[in-house]
């Protein structure tokens, strides 16, 4: 059915629309045949046992969010409550038990990864890394309550004999984002860093500080696992998964970094303003960081990767989201990695200016 708008809203000035010509569809490694179930669709949810030991389940939503449960066996350890699943998430874990949910836990303060925690009730524990506390109670909102118990670097959660290991490396996709890990069923969540079998979401799944998204990846395989749980969107992920976006985002900021060298040394910023007048360099501007940003597109999006395929092969959203993610990377490149525009006194001259 057609809404209100169509299928797009265009605007003289924003974003052209996106068509399907052009752009790669998604590989079929991406696309797992519960997504072709109408149960799914009518059930609202699907769920799979994941890891060793049988009692770890990462359940997913048609919305595109994921979470986890954890059965041991004196009560269920709930880890992370989209809204998209929302009390599906209940259907899902009485599929597998009776038993009651005594435990949330908070991958980090996202409402649309936590905004259903409210359905648990005011009995269960909530655990969540202490800046996670901070910010809900900044910001307060009643479908998150505030964490009952917090930690600062590491702790364990121990709940009938089922032990999960919680730790803090430090602020990559936002600050207070934790991981996750089952030890004995070698089951990890690292939420909204890895989409397993895509490039994730737009801007780097819209993380704050980019150094530690890439930091994630690497923290993530410091881990022994089996099973990744990422927060989105259509499966659970392994090991090789993560290899392989690491591999991408690598790819990615190598040409954005030669962009940066390309196209922000002084005689290139000159071109991109010349002739437009003193009030119009904003229009300059905005072409050099996005030519900056196509630059890094065109050369990830056309190489040949490790395997002999390319990113749009491997990937699913490559054709579509590397724009914005080159974007992200670039702008961050210049904000939070050694800047090369150290001016010396006078006309030094630094060979790359912005
Ligand atoms: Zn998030």
């Amino acid at each position: 059915m057609a809404s209100k708008y169509g299928d797009f809203y265009p605007s003289k000035w924003g974003f052209p629309k996106a068509v399907v010509e052009g752009n790669a569809p998604s590989p079929k490694q991406f696309m797992p045949d519960y997504l072709d179930d109408p149960s799914f669709y009518e059930k609202g949810w699907h769920a799979e046992n994941i890891g060793d030991g049988g009692n770890f389940y990462w359940v997913t939503s048609p919305a595109g969010y994921d979470a986890g449960f954890v059965v041991t066996g004196d009560g269920v350890i709930v880890i992370d409550a989209p809204p998209g699943l929302g009390e599906n998430m209940q259907s899902a874990i009485r599929s597998v038990t009776r038993e009651p949910v005594t435990h949330v836990v908070y991958s980090h303060w996202h409402s649309d990864h936590i905004g259903a925690a409210s359905q648990f009730g005011p009995n269960v524990k909530i655990v969540a890394h202490d800046i996670t506390r901070e910010l809900l109670a900044r910001f307060p909102d009643k479908h998150r309550p505030l964490p009952t118990e917090t930690f600062s670097t590491d702790a364990t959660l121990e709940v009938g004999g089922t032990k999960l290991e919680l730790s803090y490396k430090g602020a990559d996709h936002c600050p207070g984002n934790i991981y996750i890990y089952g030890p004995a069923q070698k089951v990890l969540t690292k939420i909204d860093i890895v989409s397993p079998g895509s490039v994730t979401f737009a801007h780097a799944d819209v993380s704050e500080n980019i150094s530690g998204f890439y930091q994630a990846h690497d923290d993530i395989l410091s881990y022994d696992f089996k099973a990744l749980i990422g927060g989105h969107i259509s499966r659970w992920g392994t090991r090789e998964d993560v290899e392989v976006v690491r591999e991408y985002w690598h790819d990615l900021l190598g040409f954005a970094e030669e962009a940066l060298w390309e196209m922000s040394n002084a005689e290139a910023l000159q071109g991109f303003v010349v002739g437009l007048g003193r009030q119009n360099q904003m229009v300059g501007a905005e072409n050099w960081i996005n030519s900056i940003a196509n630059y890094a597109t065109e050369k990830t999006l056309t190489k040949t990767t490790s395997n002999g395929q390319t990113w749009p092969e491997r990937l699913a959203g490559a054709t579509v989201w590397t724009k914005y993610h080159a974007w992200t990377v670039a702008e961050t490149t210049r904000t939070e990695r050694t800047h090369y525009g150290y001016q010396a006194e006078g006309n030094g001259g630094p060979a790359y200016i912005a």
